[in-house]
């Protein structure tokens, strides 16, 4: 059995008198919004007997040690430095707080963590605690993924941050050459999230990419904004439409999306005329027959088929235009007139993909 609690002592009302909106919320959610920590639970593993401080959300409490906060994240280190009856912080754009009044709990102060879902402080504590919960390139779930973005940034916990950038970027790449030989796909992420037969539980591509936007917008993820923007602005207009409402994105953001959509489709449609060159003349007419039918087949694809993305056709090249047996009746040198269009092509997608979403270059993202 626990020891009787000490109730979480409400803050005083003139202290705070001339705050901030944020504040006022913070102090809602002391009287209204979050039970008493009497009515918590240990957390089964985020226990430790020896630990210093307890942290509580609206499900658990969490026995932890203060150095060691302290040392994986700036934001703990500052927070835990403030006298007892001021700590009150508010952390990150989304004016979430974390409050440390007098609260003691078994003899251990109290730090409530307003605004961080559980499952949140779950996923971070576990990542600080344990060193195989996540680690980039190894199995994990989009859950995880989702929520080690979120709290590394908004606390400041860089170990945690680079790894989870570090595991985001194998498919949301930032460089080139990264792209050209990317091969799995977005659920390869997650090969937790998959059961014994291969298949996925519960992973939506196309909603994860909202997610991880939304997320990444948030946390100011620059380097792999355009990536993830590419993913969101590439679906169909209905669909970025409906997943826009549905993850409440800014009306500047959906303005970007649907823009992003219709320069990528024309760059996509540039690719045809662009490698083919039909109106090149050649020697062989038979070359000149194959080109300008693959240019017609390659129209035709874009017009019945939802449109290849860019990023499709720089990973199979001109493989992905037309039959094997028409491309090979290409001459050599028409052959290799098309790999060096397509490889322009490459680079100007590349070039061109963070301007296209208003970030700027890509020498500004890094
Ligand atoms: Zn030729």
């Amino acid at each position: 059995m626990n020891p009787p609690a000490k109730r979480v002592k409400l803050m005083d009302g003139s202290s705070i008198s001339n705050t901030s909106a944020d504040t006022h919320a913070f102090e809602d959610a002391l009287q209204h919004g979050k039970p008493s920590i009497t009515n918590l639970k240990h957390h089964d593993v985020l226990w430790y007997e020896d630990g210093s401080i307890v942290l509580a959300t609206d499900e658990h409490l969490y026995c932890v040690h203060k150095s060691f906060l302290a040392s994986s994240s700036s934001v703990f280190k500052d927070m835990l430095a403030m006298p007892n009856a001021e700590s009150v912080m508010t952390v990150g754009s989304q004016g979430t707080h974390m409050g440390k009044d007098e609260d003691i709990y078994e003899g251990k102060p109290v730090v409530r963590m307003f605004g961080d879902s559980d499952e949140n402080v779950y996923h971070l504590l576990m990542a600080l605690y344990d060193r195989n919960f996540f680690r980039a390139g190894k199995p994990t779930t989009a859950p995880i993924v989702l929520s080690l973005l979120i709290m590394s940034s908004k606390y400041d916990v860089p170990v945690i941050q680079s790894e989870v950038i570090e595991h985001l970027k194998s498919y949301y790449v930032t460089e080139l050459p990264q792209l050209r030989k990317c091969e799995i796909a977005c659920k390869d992420l997650f090969c937790g999230s998959t059961s014994n037969d291969g298949t996925a539980i519960d992973f939506d591509a196309e909603e994860f990419a909202f997610q991880l936007l939304d997320a990444a917008l948030r946390m100011n993820t620059l380097t792999l904004l355009p990536a993830i923007y590419y993913e969101c602005s590439i679906l169909p207009l209905g669909k970025i439409l409906s997943l826009s409402n549905k993850h409440s994105l800014e009306t500047e953001v959906v303005e970007k999306l649907l823009a992003g959509h219709e320069k990528l489709t024309k760059l996509s449609l540039i690719f045809g005329p662009k490698t083919l060159s039909p109106q090149t003349k050649c020697k062989f007419n038979s070359c000149l027959e194959a080109r300008s039918t693959l240019h017609v087949e390659w129209l035709y694809l874009r017009g019945y088929k939802y449109p290849d993305p860019p990023r499709k056709l720089i990973m199979s090249g001109f493989a992905c235009v037309g039959t094997a047996e028409l491309r090979a009746k290409l001459c050599s040198e028409c052959l290799n007139r098309t790999g060096s269009l397509a490889a322009e092509f490459e680079l100007l997608f590349w070039t061109e993909l963070p301007t296209i979403f208003g970030l700027g270059d890509w020498g500004a993202l890094k």
